[in-house]
């Protein structure tokens, strides 16, 4: 069994995805083809955007929109503890100081208070510059942006929406990728929506941001490409991966997000009276990057991976470590990034494979070998 099966899903796309594939070969139009600006088109459309730029990766995205706001040394951004390590990275990529802040045990997003808290002891200790928040829209589900969005408002900071795991949510009848004054995406083969490879996007409203990230990302190029106006980067979106991914977004638009969102269903169904099952707040709606259950602690896990792997069932730990427990953010005041409910999400997370693709029989075998193990094997 795969953790998310991505041949099925090319067996699926085959015929069309071949052909997109062929075309880009033959057209010889391999860096910033018509097929990048045609991907950039359809993926501002299908989220309700004015601008998407496409560039190398997730990670990438994030920095442009950092370096589109100037972020720099002396600035503070907040962002969750319990996240992939480039939603912090970048920040000190640009040389800024990354402080983190502490999720809630339900939903796996930004809490909140202690977002409130971080950002008034930030400001009391008077050492850095509040500029913007970093939500994440952590396992497929936005995060509370109606709160993100009143606070920003109140401390004056910008919000950027890492959707790397979020592309295809909703809050409401609003996507993700909207939130955020800038938000980002990434395409990498695992994500809601993956290309065969490195890729991510950046959207945004604001015309001002768009060009800059537009330079930014191809060399600070100016009026044209050897008219070099800053310092930039070389994180172009390849023709070929911009091909896929229209092949992609039209699965993931006429049945992926609404399959996956059957798996999900299913999963909490049949599990939710032995672990604790992810929570989807009323009027949101996840586009399932991850389905993560909790058990009581890291034994129990342990073992519990141990019984699936035996039934050929793969399994992995979104995420073991938080951030402020990272090596790289060893020189971090410990005392002021806090975050206990990461550290408990750290020892008690599981996520299950889950993709569109997922059969009811994988499906049942998954859920039933969970059960049976939970209740033969006793635990506290
Ligand atoms: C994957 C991911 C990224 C980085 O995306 P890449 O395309 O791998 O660079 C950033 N943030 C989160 C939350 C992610 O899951």
């Amino acid at each position: 069994m795969q953790f998310r099966d991505l041949k099925k899903q090319y067996e699926a796309l085959k015929g069309e995805m071949d052909q997109a594939m062929l075309e880009v070969a033959a057209s010889s139009a391999y860096v910033m083809g018509p097929k990048v600006k045609e991907m950039e088109n359809a993926f501002a459309e299908y989220v309700g955007v004015k601008h998407c730029i496409a560039c190398n990766s997730g990670t990438d995205a994030l920095l442009l929109a950092l370096k589109a706001w100037g972020v720099q040394p002396g600035d503070a951004v907040f962002v969750p503890s319990f996240t992939f390590f480039a939603s912090a990275e970048v920040i000190a990529m640009q040389g800024a100081t990354p402080v983190f802040v502490d999720v809630d045990p339900d939903t796996f997003n930004i809490d909140i208070r202690d977002l409130i808290a971080k950002i008034e002891r930030t400001i009391k200790a008077r050492q850095l510059k509040p500029r913007a928040i970093i939500a994440v829209d952590l396992f497929g589900l936005p995060a509370d942006f109606k709160m993100i969005r009143a606070v920003a408002d109140r401390f004056g900071l910008y919000v950027l929406e890492d959707a790397a795991q979020g592309f295809g949510g909703r809050i409401g009848d609003r996507k993700a990728c909207t939130f955020g004054d800038i938000s980002t995406t990434s395409f990498f083969p695992a994500k809601p929506v993956g290309c065969y490879g490195d890729g991510g996007a950046v959207f945004t409203d604001n015309d001002e941001w768009a060009a800059l990230i537009d330079s930014y990302h191809i060399h600070g190029k100016g009026s044209d490409r050897y008219d070099n106006v800053r310092i930039g980067m070389n994180s172009r979106m390849d023709s070929l991966q911009a091909a896929i991914l229209l092949v992609k977004l039209k699965a993931f638009k006429d049945y992926e997000l609404e399959e996956v969102n059957k798996v999900a269903a299913r999963y909490t169904q049949l599990l939710h009276d032995v672990v604790k099952t992810p929570e989807i707040p009323q009027g949101f709606y996840s586009s399932w990057a991850q389905y993560t259950i909790q058990v009581a602690n890291k034994e129990v896990r342990a073992k519990l991976q141990e019984a699936l792997k035996a039934k050929d069932i793969p399994t992995a730990i979104y995420y073991p470590i938080p951030m402020h427990r990272q090596t790289a953010f060893n020189d971090l005041d410990m005392a002021t990034n806090q975050c206990p409910v990461s550290d408990h999400l750290a020892d008690r997370v599981l996520s299950l494979p889950i993709h569109p693709y997922l059969s009811e029989a994988d499906q049942d075998l998954i859920c039933n070998t969970i059960t049976s193990h939970l209740l033969l094997t006793p635990h506290s």
